[in-house]
């Protein structure tokens, strides 16, 4: 690995790799069906003296590690939430490796600072966000719901707990019983205490219930609790269910409490008109996160976080220490001061390639598509009885169980389900998760991969169809 025309061959490789990879891909098995330990033992245990050639290196690529990956840019890829890219992406991502740089402050890359700001304005408009909200990137949603969290610590506290660390105050937070779990891993980062984590009960469609969330918060103040933060959830990971934002936001005013919104997947679709409603009473938010890495095929990882005040949030995480000082601190954002992590990649080339080169109407076209083919496998699934939904398909996600003829109890059907579910993932040929709701094994399946067509998700119908009575005829 020397001269640049030995690079230049190289790099013309794994370009050409790449695109023999997409071409393929249907080959691979969507899951990897190694054991564990499988890849390991095949590594060698010591590092190399000498530098090796570089097509050795890729024939391992091939041999070792490709068979260990699940491919989840694979059309028949349909479990958990997508992490989707897309080729404007790949590039971006591919210039932003060129370049190195180090985006911590504005000063250590200029540009990077700036194109950042110009796209959290361009996300903001394109997703119907107040104006007056200033975005930042961050790695994850986690990150960002963390540092909404801390922020609304040192807001509270009036900055003190920053220097002076807890004097005897009991925070609560609220959350719904189907909030994700990077809540709780916040609020235990944050020193707040996982059993101050209050979680609300849910509706007949898995979204929290307002009324029960004000009585949690009454009865915490009587108590002589202090109710710190409340997370509602646009889109939850298990179903997609999607919290009423507008009367929560009256009760966090009434209460004085920081509102943070988690839209990880689900934030994607306020790029269509007809899912603006979701965020009727976002002016009284205090921040909102959603993952264009989830669902607006821009590679993991660009998590876009929106704050209503840039001041608190830059005002608990800032530290400056001699030699991070510059000639135009204040003055331009440092957006290092803007999180947890010092050093920061150049996230917002990507963004960029990608909304250019889509354009609002692309991307709002692949959205309706996805939530159109949610749709047709939840008509399809459920014609023949065989299969009941278990919550309403709000966007790309449909919950379901397979629910064959006769008397089987909760329990057995629980078992049918989830071997029906390692079955039709052990056959490598499409890639479904699952989760409980209302403590049901319940199947789920995404249709948001970039590329998955109308004839993937016939194909995994049918796969899924014949896996269940299979299953049901071993059964018997
Ligand atoms: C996926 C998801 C997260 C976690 O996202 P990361 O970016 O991986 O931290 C958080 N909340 C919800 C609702 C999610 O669906």
């Amino acid at each position: 690995m020397t001269g640049i025309s030995t690079f230049r061959k190289h790099a013309s490789d794994v370009i050409n790799w790449i695109i023999d990879y997409y071409k393929n891909i249907k080959a691979y098995p969507v899951k990897s069906v190694v054991k564990p330990r499988e890849i390991f033992n095949q590594l060698p245990a010591k590092p190399p003296e000498h530098g090796e050639k570089f097509d050795t290196l890729l024939e391992d690529l091939n041999k070792i590690i490709i068979p260990g990956m699940t491919h989840w840019q694979h059309p028949d890829f349909f479990a958990y939430f997508p992490a989707n890219t897309s080729f404007p992406s790949i590039l971006g991502e591919m210039i932003t490796a060129a370049l190195g740089a180090q985006c911590m402050k504005w000063e250590t890359s200029p540009a990077a600072a700036e194109l950042e700001e110009m796209m959290m304005n361009w996300l903001k408009q394109m997703t119907g966000l107040p104006q007056a909200f200033h975005g930042v990137i961050q790695d994850t949603a986690s990150t960002a719901t963390l540092c909404a969290i801390l922020t609304a610590r040192e807001s509270l506290s009036d900055f003190k707990i920053n220097s002076e660390g807890y004097s005897g105050q009991q925070f609560r937070v609220y959350c719904s019983e189907e909030a994700h779990s990077s809540v709780e891993k916040a609020v235990k980062i944050a020193g707040i205490g996982s059993r101050n984590l209050i979680k609300i009960k849910t509706d007949a469609v898995f979204a929290l219930i307002p009324e029960e969330l004000e009585k949690a918060i009454k009865r915490d103040v009587e108590s002589g609790l202090t109710p710190l933060c409340v997370v509602a959830a646009l889109g939850t990971t298990g179903s997609t269910a999607v919290d009423p934002l507008e009367q929560i936001s009256k009760i966090t005013k009434k209460f004085g409490i920081w509102l943070h919104i988690d839209a990880a997947y689900a934030g994607s679709a306020l790029i269509l008109p007809e899912y603006r409603w979701m965020i009727k009473g976002i002016e009284n938010a205090d921040s909102f996160v959603f993952n264009p890495h989830k669902w607006l095929f821009i590679n993991f990882d660009c998590s876009a976080y929106f704050v209503q005040s840039k001041e608190k949030l830059v005002h608990t995480f800032r530290l400056v220490p001699e030699y991070l000082k510059t000639s135009t601190d204040g003055e331009v954002n440092d957006y290092s001061d803007w999180g947890i992590q010092l050093g920061r990649r150049f996230r917002a080339l990507k963004l960029w390639f990608v909304l250019r080169s889509f354009g609002i109407i692309g991307l709002q076209e692949k959205l309706r598509t996805h939530i159109s083919l949610a749709r047709f496998f939840a008509d399809e699934i459920t014609k023949t009885g065989s299969f009941k939904l278990m919550a309403p398909v709000n966007f790309g996600l449909v919950c379901f169980r397979y629910v064959p003829e006769g008397s089987m109890g909760k329990k057995e059907l629980d078992e049918l389900n989830e071997r029906l579910l390692h079955e039709i993932n052990d056959s490598g040929k499409i890639y479904l998760s699952h989760t409980r709701l209302n403590g049901e094994y319940t199947l789920r399946i995404q249709t948001n991969q970039t590329s998955v067509t109308h004839e993937n998700v016939m194909e995994a119908i049918k796969l899924i169809e014949d896996a269940a009575s299979g299953i049901t005829a071993n059964y018997e």
